[in-house]
């Protein structure tokens, strides 16, 4: 059995058509799953009784469920457990323009940075389209909440997971579904090119980040082995045809890492890197784990790159530290979980 909520508008209307019905139920059943939140065919009352026994035998409704959750200041973590007992996280931010939700997208990541816990444990699988639309649904509904903003920034490489990613998108983001704004909604990768370029050519109107945390190659080719695939060159040149295509701009992810990638030179390499590109960069405090290494950047050392960014004219802001207490980076939650 198909789960239901793998499928978008446009898949349902292709289900009803084929099975010889009108397509309008499609709209009918996406507002019973999403506005008013049935999870059983039973309660969906507009729609005949045969039409509802065959969609029964044709679909599950089969969730994610929530193990556990811990709350922070104006910061939320959860641990799902799916359905093969495999575990992923989701971090829900309060902020004063609404409510954000950084969802996972794979169980582990196959990216392998060096800095990261999703990349240390490898990636087990992808996640379902319904996985992610779940996190969601379920958050809502145990906060009693409305969710106003995605970041697709949990556990897993959404462009590795590219075809269950953008169904998701489609799903969260339709007026008849979800309803989450395309602006509110933000694809964070850390630079597979050729799916940079998919994503351009299916005319994604959604927000695009860039995970750079490295001003040159010697650097990120340290950090991130996605670099030695494809290279700060290649990345920027996609990048550009992005701008250049969808006249939308970027988002750059810094991470600072203690004597790593936080040089005053490197500073002045990223704004040279940078310069004459319509972009906005986040520099992001190091979240530090007990498994790995890494330590996070001095105040001092994040704000005087602050400052070279700005008098370089480079848009950039230093992201505000959401759940240090709540082990919010992402997969921290998943592995203190499994690993003790
Ligand atoms: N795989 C995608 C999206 C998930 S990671 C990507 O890499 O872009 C989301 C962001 O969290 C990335 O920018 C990643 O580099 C960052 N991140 C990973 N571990 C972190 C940590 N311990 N502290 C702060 N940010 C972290
Ligand atoms: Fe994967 Fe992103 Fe973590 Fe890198 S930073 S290992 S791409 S989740």
């Amino acid at each position: 059995m198909k789960n239901i909520y793998n499928y978008t508008l446009q898949n349902l209307e292709d289900y009803f058509l084929e099975i010889g019905e009108k397509k309008f139920k499609a709209i009918q059943t996406f507002e019973w799953l999403y506005k008013k939140r049935v999870s059983d065919f039973e309660q969906m009352k507009n729609i005949k009784n045969d039409t509802i026994m065959k969609m029964k035998n044709d679909f599950s409704f089969n969730s994610i469920k929530i193990v556990t959750y811990k709350q922070g200041k104006d910061v939320y973590k959860f641990l799902f457990q799916l359905q093969d007992n495999n575990y992923v996280e989701a971090v829900l931010m309060l902020h004063d323009y609404g409510n954000s939700l950084c969802v996972s997208t794979q169980v582990g990541c196959n990216m392998g940075c060096a800095f990261c816990e999703s990349g240390r444990l490898k990636k087990v699988r992808d996640l379902e389209t319904y996985e992610m639309v779940c996190q969601i649904l379920e958050i809502e509904k145990t906060l009693d909440i409305r969710i106003s903003h995605v970041v697709l920034m949990g556990i897993g490489e959404p462009f590795d997971n590219y075809d269950n990613v953008i169904k998701f998108i489609k799903i969260i983001n339709d007026g008849k579904g979800i309803d989450i704004g395309a602006r509110h909604i933000t694809v964070s990768t850390s630079g597979i090119v050729p799916k940079i370029e998919q994503f351009i050519k299916d005319g994604n109107q959604v927000n695009l980040a860039i995970s750079l945390h490295a001003p040159n190659n010697e650097i990120r080719n340290k950090i991130m082995k996605i670099n030695k695939a494809y290279d700060i060159e290649q990345l920027m040149s996609v990048i550009k045809k992005y701008i250049k295509e969808t006249n939308r701009r970027v988002t750059f992810e810094y991470i600072m890492l203690d004597g790593v990638n936080d040089s005053k030179k490197c500073a002045l390499e990223l704004a040279n890197l940078l310069k004459g590109i319509n972009c906005y960069v986040n520099l992001i405090p190091y979240n530090e784990t007990s498994h790995i290494e890494y330590k996070k950047s001095s105040e001092q050392s994040i704000k005087e790159f602050y400052d070279i960014l700005k008098k370089n004219k480079i848009n950039v802001t230093i992201r505000r530290e959401f759940g240090r207490t709540v082990d919010a980076a992402c997969g921290q939650l998943r592995a203190n979980y499994e690993e003790g």
